[in-house]
Order: structure tokens, then C-alpha cells, then sequence
């Protein structure tokens, strides 16, 4: 297996750089400004004690039956295999995600609309200071203009529980994107 270092941005085929905020660790590229979320990070997901609990009510992606799964723009950084693009209900927002790896790539475009959800969701609801604070340090990094550089900590938890979320709480879509994955392969 190749070390996490030796991974290219799927997009753009720069060699991605690891990135480590405590104990949670990314692989950026400092040319596109995707990030790769590996899914050894899932593993710990429910070890992370967080501030402020309120998070746990949040969940863009709550309702299975209101994703789509399509054949995603690029291939998984860890193992190649085409990456399922997600897209959820009547957000704009689209992740790709390695269903055989449980890794997800994001765009920085794609970053923005998850801001974007994430405002609008957190506008609709009452949310505790950790997710306001979370979402303003977002609205930062997507607007800022050396972006990816910043410590960006809260916004890259707040992101891997929603992955993790996205495996543990929907085991279905989970096999249904395998399925998808299976059925790309004649994609190159
Ligand atoms: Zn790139
Ligand atoms: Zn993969």
C-alpha cells in the first residue's frame, strides 16, 4: 500500500499534502484547494469530545431516500476506483466519496456549498456557539484568501462527524454506492 504522503490530488494530479490538526489528519492540495478526508479519521470520530453538544442535532443528510448517486468527475487518491458523487435533496451541495476506502474528496468549490447548507441549516435552526463558531470559521477559510493555509479546526471536525455520519447512519446508501462504484468501472 502507498504511503499517504505519495497520494496525487485526484483533480489536478499535484502530490497532496498531509495536514494535521490534532489528532485528525487531511491531505490538501495547495494548487486546487481540494482536501481528501481518509478514512482512517472515521475511525476516531467517536472518540472526539467535542465543546458543545448541540452539534449532534445537526445532519444535513438525515433523510437516505433523499440522495443521488452519480458517477463523480474523478478517481479515489488512495485507490483509484471512480468516486460516487453525492448530491442530497434540494442542497446544492455534492461530495465525492470512495465507498470501498470511506474517503471523500472536496472541491473547494464543493467546500463552499457545504458552507452555504451549513448557513442555511444553521440560520433555520437554534445551534449552541460551537457550530456558529464553527460556520463563521468556514465562511473565513472560503472567503479568505489563503484559504486552505489557515487553521480551520472546528470547520474539519464539524466535516469529518458529518462524514462519518454519512457511513455510520446510513449503511444502505453505503451499499448502494458500492453497487454505483461497481458499475463505474468501466469508467477511467
Ligand atoms: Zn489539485
Ligand atoms: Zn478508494
Amino acid at each position: 500500500m502507498r504511503s499517504m504522503s505519495e497520494h496525487l490530488c485526484p483533480r489536478c494530479k499535484t502530490a497532496l499534502t498531509p495536514s494535521q490538526v490534532d489528532d485528525l489528519k487531511l491531505e490538501i492540495c495547495f494548487s486546487c484547494h481540494g482536501t481528501w478526508f481518509d478514512r482512517g479519521e472515521l475511525a476516531h470520530a467517536k472518540d472526539i469530545a467535542l465543546p458543545d453538544g448541540d452539534w449532534l442535532d445537526f445532519d444535513i443528510w438525515k433523510h437516505s431516500d433523499r440522495f443521488t448517486i452519480n458517477a463523480g468527475p474523478v478517481n479515489c487518491p488512495s485507490c483509484s476506483k471512480r468516486l460516487c458523487r453525492l448530491q442530497y435533496g434540494d442542497t446544492h451541495v455534492e461530495i465525492d466519496v470512495c465507498p470501498t476506502c470511506h474517503g471523500v474528496w472536496l472541491d473547494e468549490a464543493e467546500l463552499s456549498k457545504i458552507v452555504e447548507a451549513l448557513d442555511q441549516e444553521i440560520n433555520a435552526k437554534s445551534f449552541g456557539k460551537y457550530m456558529k463558531a464553527a460556520l463563521a470559521e468556514a465562511v473565513e477559510i472560503v472567503n479568505g484568501p489563503e484559504s486552505v493555509a489557515r487553521e480551520w479546526k472546528d470547520f474539519r471536525h464539524v466535516m469529518r462527524l458529518m462524514i462519518m455520519r454519512l457511513f455510520v447512519e446510513h449503511p444502505h446508501l453505503a451499499e448502494a454506492m458500492n453497487t454505483a462504484q461497481q458499475s463505474f468501472s468501466f469508467l477511467k
